[in-house]
């Protein structure tokens, strides 16, 4: 919505995966705090081996984006969809008392965390990206504020540290209210108004089926091509579907249903196309094909926003604050 109203979007790539959510056809599924593996449960792979011995200093207690991309290299290799977490050695009884959720939320699915091994997979957990704000909520747009998983601050960098979301909600959100209510008092009513491209005439909009399946392409798309590890082939297909996708439907009605897809299918939008502008992996971004870190190059964020007369999507870069910023910005600078 803010997009649509001529707001800039920030660093849209940066999706944060949770390691080890309950593998299932669940959405959400039930998630497997990283306490248990603090507490000392194992990863495994089909044959049983602790596939993170070797492949960070702090094995399953890796930094997230690390365990992902050791799980994928595992997905890959043993052309699977999921690995297991073992906690058998530990005591029941203390699993039982220090993870009641987990515990009773596995018993609801027929497993038993004590005494079997549990299957799980990586599920996007945080979107670091959002609508560009000052410390203080304020927008680029004048009146206009977010704050919390919304909004983009700057604090998560490339990847948020656990438990640092909450505490962005209650700062930002605090700061955001002083800050409005500061607005309000001297704001002119007239300049208050955001506008939305909702149309004022009513409109038919997509048919139910129609969007139920956009909805499920958009996912499926998403999944499949811009997920934990992404690469220019598959970016570029994500893009061409997802375009094809919107040129197929006709402008949204007021269904919710209808407007959620809008919305998924913008955020889709903008997902895909700054992960194929950076090319390098950095936090919580992975690309296959531009596997490591380049601060020459990409030391920057990425901006996305629409263009005011054509309506195209215009993605750009901008230096990070305390640094001179991309070397060669413009080489990563595009309208898509
Ligand atoms: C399973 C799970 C576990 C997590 N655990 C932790 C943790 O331990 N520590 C931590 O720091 N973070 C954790 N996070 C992340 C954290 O919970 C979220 O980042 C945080 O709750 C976001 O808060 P928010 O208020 O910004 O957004 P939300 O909590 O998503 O609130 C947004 C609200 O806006 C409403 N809304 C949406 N659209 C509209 C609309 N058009 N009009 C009106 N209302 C609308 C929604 O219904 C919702 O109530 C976890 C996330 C998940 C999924």
């Amino acid at each position: 919505m803010a997009y649509r109203a001529g707001a800039v979007m920030r660093d849209m790539e940066f999706m944060q995966f949770h390691p080890t959510a309950f593998y299932g056809k669940e959405n959400p599924t039930l998630l497997l705090t990283e306490a248990l593996r603090g507490e000392g449960a194992y990863l495994l792979d089909d044959a049983g081996e602790r596939f993170m011995i070797g492949s960070h200093p702090r094995a399953e207690l890796a930094p997230r984006d690390v365990v992902v991309r050791h799980m994928k290299r595992v997905f890959d290799r043993d052309k699977t969809d999921h690995v297991w977490l073992d906690a058998r050695h530990l005591k029941c009884d203390f699993l039982r008392e220090r993870f009641p959720t987990v515990h009773n939320g596995l018993k609801n699915r027929g497993f038993d965390l004590c005494t079997q091994l549990i299957p799980v997979a990586p599920a996007s957990h945080y979107y670091i990206g959002g609508v560009l704000t000052d410390t203080w909520g304020r927008t680029t747009i004048p009146g206009l504020y977010a704050c919390g998983e919304t909004s983009s601050t700057g604090i998560h960098g490339a990847n948020r540290l656990a438990s640092n979301s909450l505490l962005e909600g209650l700062v930002f959100g605090e700061r955001t209210v002083r800050e409005l209510n500061r607005y309000l008092a001297v704001a002119d009513p007239a300049v208050r108004k955001v506008r939305l491209d909702l149309s004022d005439e009513p409109r038919e909009g997509n048919d139910p089926a129609v969007v139920q399946k956009g909805r499920a392409t958009v996912g499926q798309v998403m999944i499949d091509l811009c997920g934990m590890v992404r690469n220019h082939g598959d970016l570029d297909k994500a893009r061409k579907t997802l375009t094809a996708l919107r040129r197929s439907l006709a402008a949204p009605g007021l269904d919710v249903a209808e407007l959620e897809l809008f919305n998924l299918l913008t955020v889709a939008e903008h997902m895909v196309a700054t992960a194929a502008l950076r090319e390098e992996s950095r936090g919580v971004h992975l690309r296959s094909d531009f596997s490591e870190r380049d601060d020459a190059h990409w030391r920057c964020h990425s901006l996305v926003h629409r263009n005011a007369i054509t309506g195209e999507l215009v993605v750009e870069t901008s230096p990070v604050e305390g640094s001179s910023g991309a070397k060669d910005a413009s080489a990563g600078k595009g309208s898509r």
